[in-house]
């Protein structure tokens, strides 16, 4: 929200307009609201050189308390007006998600320790007004990010074992330009010892002191640092010109004993992922990857590093931790699906512009699809692994997503805005991020057709190396319409998808957008039993899932936790939160309520009889339900060929060598 009440800046505004509006240059920019006069300006940002260069230090010594401690220096060109912003609209988050609420301790000083009275902006709690006396050359800042404490109050980012930092949050920037235009030199103070790793160029450390070569801000925003006690590299990919690595940050040392086979498994991935675009958008990618109990768990992308967070045993208990070996190319995907190619409307030029995601079902959902099957391809999961889970993910949307009848996918992709990391209490009936794995589908729909459409000739791969793998070894964004995407994949097998498109993202069923699967060769179907994938996907508190029998999730001691919408668990009045006491007259178990299921599909006229507490309240719940356990996984469906598995065949020999 901008005020514009200079004259000179309303002129400049309107030249940007409409340069934007003739195209040459992407939007958008922040709206006017004259509504107070008295309101100071904000400048809207202009793509500028910033006259000067920030400053910026980082004490990260703080491990205990859990604070980082910042130390700015911005450099300024004459006395008035000033406005400094605190980043709200983060990539990757899509949403205005930037902590203002952790920014603590807060002092401005100029002109050799002069303290200044700095104005939180009325409207904007993002934006601090501040007067610059004559003389001065720079503002000089201190304050703190206090980091969470707490799990409720946002990930935890500091251990006593290792630390993520991201540098949004740990900064603030005039405004009046497009963060590609200021210069950053960032430096960081680690606890002791430790070491770190970031995507960051030219790093000169002396003691626990870390200076980074002169950066932009925007470079500097997308290459978080972690650091730890315990580290080890590994090198995935040599190429001198991008190569790529694995960092490994652990709760303890014995944590980073990767085995060679594991080891090779992520190269694999590495070369299937070059070999699907044929190109690569970075200098040189880092993965950061945490292996911590107590380090929040995370996936974001960034250009040349990702943000990695994953539970204990990532590769000590490789055989109970299958699900998750699909971030990492998951998390890899964007560097080219997100970051080098970028939705036209996600784009902005500074933090404290609003976003507009209306193409995440492109950057999440190919993102989800290439996840998937290059974890295959590579060999991280194997052909029945990846099946399970796509099985998982179809069942939902078989039983688990009757929102779809109010909400279509399109409006799913501004979740992020209205609900980024909140808890829903009905998933099933509000609709979340779908656009991840509904997202899925639609290019598992489109991989098939293209298949279809050329008999075999060509595929969803000949789409992505078009649209992604062009200008290869570019960095900058290059932004795309949905008119590109249709038109790209015109280009590779002629059809009419626009409409093929929009029914998907537009529509509301009936049943579950499940079509790619079918013409891939299968279908989903229920056994009564779950999959390996299944049971480490149900998770911590001893929970069980009976979602596609019953509709409930629930707890070891009882606890219900997810209701499916219009289950047979919802219509007989259960709810989360409450609490199933005693099944058929006994003490719930897992085990009992299995019974119970049982005995009720084998004799039509006995109900499921349960002692439900809902507050202090007790009430008695019978489910006349006679179907039995049921678990979702894929079955061949006809006799046609196996598209699937020919989409999820390794593209590069187990060890060959990268093809430029
Ligand atoms: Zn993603």
């Amino acid at each position: 929200m901008i005020t514009m009440t200079n004259l000179k800046q309303a002129r400049l505004r309107a030249t940007l307009m409409a340069a934007i509006l003739a195209g040459s240059l992407p939007g958008p920019l922040p709206a006017t609201v004259a509504t107070d006069p008295a309101r100071p300006v904000i400048p809207a940002p202009q793509d500028v050189p910033f006259p000067g260069v920030i400053r910026l230090h980082v004490d990260a010594t703080d491990i205990a308390r859990r604070v980082f401690r910042v130390r700015e220096t911005i450099a300024v060109t004459g006395a008035g007006p000033m406005t400094l912003l605190y980043p709200q609209w983060l990539p990757g988050n899509h949403a205005p998600t930037g902590p203002i609420d952790k920014l603590a301790g807060l002092v401005i000083r100029a002109n050799g320790g002069e303290r200044l009275e700095w104005r939180r902006d009325p409207v904007d709690m993002h934006a601090f007004h501040v007067d610059v006396p004559a003389g001065a050359t720079a503002l000089e800042l201190q304050f703190e990010y206090i980091t969470p404490t707490d799990p409720s109050q946002w990930r935890v980012v500091m251990t006593p074992d290792l630390l993520g930092l991201q540098w949004e949050k740990a900064l603030l920037y005039p405004a009046g330009h497009y963060v590609r235009q200021i210069p950053v030199d960032a430096s960081i103070q680690l606890p002791a010892s430790w070491q770190f790793a970031a995507a960051l160029r030219g790093a000169q450390r002396e003691g626990d002191t870390v200076r980074f070569e002169r950066t932009d801000l925007e470079t500097l925003v997308d290459s978080p640092l972690f650091a730890g006690a315990h580290y080890r590299r590994v090198d995935l990919d040599t190429d001198p010109e991008s190569p790529v690595r694995l960092n490994i940050f652990a709760d303890a040392a014995a944590e980073l004993a990767a085995t060679e086979e594991q080891i090779e498994l992520h190269r694999r991935m590495v070369r299937e992922m070059t070999t699907l675009y044929g190109s690569r958008h970075f200098r040189q990618y880092d993965f950061l990857l945490a292996i911590s109990d107590h380090f929040s768990g995370i996936g974001l992308e960034h250009h040349e590093s990702s943000e990695n967070g994953v539970g204990l045993g990532y590769f000590t208990d490789w055989g109970s931790n299958t699900n998750v070996r699909g971030l990492l190319p998951h998390e890899l995907n964007h560097s080219w699906n997100g970051k080098f190619r970028r939705p036209a409307d996600l784009w902005t030029p500074t933090y404290n512009v609003p976003m507009q995601s209306s193409l995440l079902w492109v950057y999440e959902g190919m993102t989800e699809y290439y996840g998937v099957v290059v974890a295959a391809r590579s060999g991280l999961w194997s052909p029945e692994l990846t099946r399970d889970i796509l099985a998982r993910y179809a069942a939902m949307y078989d039983a688990g997503r009757a929102g779809r009848e109010w909400r279509n996918l399109q409006d799913t992709t501004q979740s992020p805005a209205i609900n980024y990391r909140g808890r829903t209490s009905y998933t099933s009936w509000q609709r979340s991020k779908d656009y991840y794995t509904e997202g899925l589908f639609v290019w598992l729909d489109v991989d098939t057709k293209i298949r279809e459409l050329t008999r075999g000739r060509r595929s969803l791969d000949d789409f992505a190396r078009a649209f992604f793998g062009v200008h290869d070894g570019r960095i900058e964004p290059l932004t795309y319409t949905f008119d590109d995407v249709v038109a790209g994949l015109n280009a590779v097998a002629p059809h009419d998808w626009a409409t093929l498109l929009r029914a998907r993202l537009d529509g509301h069923g009936p049943g579950a957008p499940l079509d790619g699967l079918q013409r891939g060769g299968w279908r989903l179907a229920y056994k009564d039993h779950p999959s390996p994938s299944a049971k480490e996907s149900e998770g911590a508190e001893g929970t069980r899932d009976f979602l596609y029998s019953l509709g409930l999730s629930i707890k070891s001691d009882g606890r219900i936790g997810e209701v499916f919408w219009d289950s047979v668990g919802f219509k007989a009045g259960l709810a989360p939160a409450m609490t199933i006491l005693a099944v058929d007259g006994k003490a719930y178990t897992h085990a009992r309520l299995v019974d119970a299921l049982k005995a009720a599909q084998q004799d039509a006229a006995r109900p499921i009889e349960l002692l439900v507490r809902n507050f202090d309240s007790f009430r008695t719940v019978r489910l006349d339900y006679h179907g039995g356990l049921r678990y979702p996984y894929l079955e061949r469906a006809g006799k046609g060929e196996d598209l699937l598995a020919a989409i999820l065949e390794p593209r590069v020999p187990p060890a060959a060598p990268r093809k430029k």
